[in-house]
């Protein structure tokens, strides 16, 4: 087997008395789609956070590409091609759509906002950005105000602006939260073919979805991992019908 991307090795998080994360142990391998799926407050988006830097472990390793990544910020993350679409959105909803996409491009080569005026002249960054979005279908709305953009098409903007990162691994937490079975559907089609570029940890209540693309799903539960597997494997397992199936 090639070496997983990805690896968190006995990650423990707590917010005062609550233990969020326990022990957390996972690997991402390369062209999967690993799903992590749990009830509200499992501490799904708090694994997220610590995978993708923004939140510092009490205890344990984060793993990216082979290095130990566990001190380093998101932002030097993503230089390293660790890519996140986030659960709120952080687009500039009074710039274009290709105006977001080159901000990405450029965020991803460690640039500074302030010079954003003279960015769209770039044309290695601008060709980046219209590459990222003809990949999600968007190319048709470079020039619409995102903030007109449906809560669908806003989501793959978001994937787009990720991809600018030419990434070696995806973090999505809820990427189809609010998305219509259209949205979903598309999207869905959409992550099943970006599995073989980078693999993609994907935070996902649409168990449709989650049966339908994962290669792996993990399931936590109070911040503990209770069972890793296939989705026949989840499926049949006593332990996660009986905490998290309700049965
Ligand atoms: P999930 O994404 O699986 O719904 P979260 O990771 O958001 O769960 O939260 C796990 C638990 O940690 C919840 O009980 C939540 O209230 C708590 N929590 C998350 N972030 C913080 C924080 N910054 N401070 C205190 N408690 C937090
Ligand atoms: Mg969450």
């Amino acid at each position: 087997m090639t070496d997983p991307v990805l690896v968190t090795h006995d990650i423990c998080k707590s917010f005062g008395a609550l233990q969020a994360s326990r022990d957390i142990s996972l690997d991402l391998r390369p062209g999967e789609i690993h799903a992590l799926i749990g009830p509200n407050g499992a501490g799904k988006s708090t694994l997220i956070k610590q995978i993708a830097g923004g939140l510092r472990p009490d205890r344990g390793t984060v793993q990216f590409l082979g290095r130990d990544v566990t001190a380093l910020d998101t932002a030097a993350r993503a230089r390293m091609g660790l890519a996140r679409t986030f659960q709120i959105s952080a687009l500039a909803m009074e710039y274009t759509v290709l105006q977001n996409a080159v901000l990405g491009a450029l965020g991803a080569r460690g640039g500074v906002f302030r010079f954003f005026g003279n960015v769209l002249k770039d044309n290695d960054l601008r060709s980046a950005a219209e590459a990222a979005l003809d990949r999600v279908g968007l190319s048709d709305q470079a020039g619409t105000v995102t903030g007109e953009l449906s809560h669908g098409q806003r989501r793959l903007l978001e994937v787009a602006v990720a991809l600018t990162l030419r990434p070696k691994a995806f973090l999505m937490d809820e990427p189809m939260a609010g998305l219509g079975a259209d949205g979903s559907k598309r999207l869905t089609g959409f992550l099943d073919g970006l599995r073989d570029e980078a693999p993609i940890l994907l935070v996902e209540h649409d168990m449709d979805a989650v049966f339908a693309l994962a290669d792996r799903i993990s399931v936590l539960v109070y911040g503990q991992i209770i069972a890793t597997g296939t989705a026949a494997e989840i499926r049949e397992n006593p332990e996660v019908r009986k905490a998290y199936l309700g049965e």
